[in-house]
C-alpha cells in the first residue's frame, strides 16, 4: 500500500475509489483538494505504471482541469502538438489548433497522475474489486467494497472509475433505482500500436475517416520521441460480426498506408460512447469516466471527460459528507454537477454522432473546416472539450453539402 506516513485506523474510508486511471486519480485529487484531511482509498487491479489501449491524445482541457486541483506542469516536459489534420476521401483540412494537445503514452501519463494523487494524500492499494454492496446487505450509511483475496473494505462514499467494463456500473444498474443507467451503451472498438513516425506525420495528429460503420477512423499521433501512436477504430453496430484484429489492421493500412509498419505493442479495447441525457442514480456510488460511459461519440476522446467527471465526483463526495445526509445524496449532487458541466455538450455530440453516420456530412464538415478557421476551431472544441455545434458551423457544413 502506498500513501501518507500514518496508517489509517479501522474506521470506514470517507471515500473509496475503484480504478486509478485518469477518472480515479482525478476523483482523489478533486476530493483532497476540497478537503485535504479526507481519508481516501484508491484501488486498482493493476500495478503502475501500466499500459492502456489509447490514442494517448491529451486535450488541453484535461490539463486545465488538473491545474484547478493543484496539479501544475504535469506535461511541461512533453512536446506540444499544434497541428491537426482531418481527411475524408479527397476532402482535407490541416490547421493549427488554438491550443496544443499532447500525445503521452498512458503508461507514463497515468503513473504521473497516480503519483500526484498519492502526494495529495490518497492511499493506493492494489486489488481487484469484485463488487459493492450498499443498503440492506451492508452497514447503514456505508458501502461494502469486495476486494478479491482481501477482507471487505468499507466506505461512506464510493467512486466507480473502473473503466469501460466497469463491474461497479453493473452493480449500480442492478440496485433499486439503478434502472436508468444504460447497460448497453453504443460502443466502438479500436486497436492501437506504436510505430516509427512517418515524415508526413511529424508534429501533428492525423485522422483519416473511414467508410465503414461511422464513426470510423484511422489515426497517427506523433509522440515527439520518434514514435507515433497509430490505430484504427469503428462503431460496433450489433448487426454483424465484431471486426477482427486483421480487419482493424487492414483498415488502418488502407486509410494511412504504411503508418502501422514495424509497429509494436498492439492493444485493443472497447469504447463506451456517451449518450444523452447522462444518467447517474442517487445514493453513495458515483460514476466517472469510462465507467460512466463518457467517451465522445464523434472522436473517441475520453480523457478530458474522465478527469472532469472525476474531479466533480470527488468534490460531490466531499460536499455530501459535509451535509446532513452524510454521503447519501452524493449521487444526486454528482448527477446535477455533471449535467451542468456537460449536459448541452453531450446533447450536441449525440446529435452529431447521428449525423456523421452519413459520410457526405463528414466530408462536408471537413471541407467547411478547410474553408474557415472558425469552423475548424468549433469542431475541435466539440471533439476535444465541451463545445457545441454552433449555428454557423452547421450552416457552413450544409452549404458544403450542396457544392
Ligand atoms: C484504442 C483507444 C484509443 C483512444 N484514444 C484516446 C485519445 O487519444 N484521447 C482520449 O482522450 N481518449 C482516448 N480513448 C479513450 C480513453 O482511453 C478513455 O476514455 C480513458 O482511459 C478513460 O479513463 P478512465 O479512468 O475512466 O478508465 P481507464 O483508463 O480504463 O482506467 C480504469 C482503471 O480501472 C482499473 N480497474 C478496472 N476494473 C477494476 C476492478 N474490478 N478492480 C480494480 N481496478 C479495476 C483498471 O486497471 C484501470 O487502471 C481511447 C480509447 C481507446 C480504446
Amino acid at each position: 500500500m502506498t500513501g501518507p506516513s500514518s496508517q489509517p485506523n479501522s474506521q470506514p474510508w470517507d471515500l473509496a475509489i475503484v480504478g486509478a486511471g485518469p477518472a480515479g486519480t482525478a476523483s482523489a485529487l478533486g476530493a483532497l483538494h476540497a478537503r485535504p484531511d479526507l481519508r481516501v482509498l484508491l484501488l486498482d487491479r493493476a500495478d503502475f505504471p501500466r499500459d492502456k489501449a489509447c490514442g494517448d491524445g491529451i486535450a488541453p482541457h484535461a490539463v486545465d482541469v488538473l491545474a484547478a486541483v493543484g496539479v501544475h506542469g504535469l506535461l511541461d516536459d512533453q512536446m506540444p502538438v499544434h497541428r491537426l489534420e482531418l481527411t475524408h476521401g479527397e476532402a482535407k483540412v490541416s490547421r493549427a489548433m488554438k491550443r496544443p494537445a499532447y500525445v503521452v503514452p498512458r503508461a507514463e501519463f497515468d503513473a504521473r497522475l497516480l503519483a500526484a494523487a498519492v502526494a495529495a494524500g490518497a492511499w493506493f492499494r492494489r486489488g481487484r474489486v469484485r463488487g459493492v454492496r450498499a443498503g440492506s446487505s451492508a452497514v447503514a450509511g456505508e458501502v461494502a467494497v469486495d476486494v478479491a483475496g482481501a477482507t471487505t473494505g468499507r466506505a461512506r462514499t464510493v467512486i466507480a472509475a473502473d473503466g469501460a467494463h466497469s463491474v461497479l456500473r453493473a452493480a449500480v444498474s442492478a440496485a433499486p433505482g439503478g434502472r436508468r443507467v444504460h447497460t448497453r451503451p453504443r460502443t466502438a472498438l479500436a486497436l492501437r500500436g506504436y510505430a516509427p513516425v512517418q515524415p508526413a506525420a511529424r508534429g501533428r495528429q492525423r485522422i483519416v475517416f473511414g467508410t465503414r460503420r461511422q464513426p470510423a477512423y484511422a489515426w497517427s499521433f506523433d509522440r515527439g520521441d520518434g514514435l507515433a501512436n497509430v490505430g484504427y477504430g469503428e462503431l460496433l453496430t450489433g448487426d454483424g460480426p465484431v471486426p477482427s484484429r486483421v480487419l482493424l489492421l487492414a483498415e488502418l493500412d488502407r486509410l494511412l498506408p504504411g503508418a502501422g509498419d514495424d509497429a509494436e505493442q498492439w492493444r485493443g479495447h472497447h469504447l463506451p460512447l456517451s449518450s444523452w441525457p447522462w444518467q447517474q442514480p442517487g445514493g453513495r456510488i458515483l460514476l466517472a469516466g469510462d465507467a460512466a460511459q463518457l467517451i465522445n461519440p464523434l472522436t473517441g476522446e475520453g480523457i478530458y471527460y474522465a478527469v472532469a467527471t472525476g474531479v466533480l465526483a470527488g468534490r460531490c463526495a466531499v460536499q455530501s459528507l459535509r451535509g446532513q445526509h452524510c454521503g447519501a445524496d452524493a449521487g444526486r449532487l454528482h448527477r446535477q454537477a455533471v449535467r451542468a458541466l456537460l449536459g448541452r455538450h453531450l446533447l450536441h455530440t449525440r446529435v452529431g454522432a447521428s449525423l456523421v453516420s452519413r459520410p457526405a456530412l463528414v466530408r462536408a464538415a471537413v471541407r467547411a473546416a478547410a474553408a474557415d478557421q472558425r469552423v475548424f476551431d468549433d469542431l475541435v472544441e466539440v471533439g476535444l472539450g465541451r463545445g457545441r455545434l454552433t449555428a454557423s458551423t452547421v450552416v457552413a457544413a450544409v452549404r458544403e453539402l450542396s457544392t
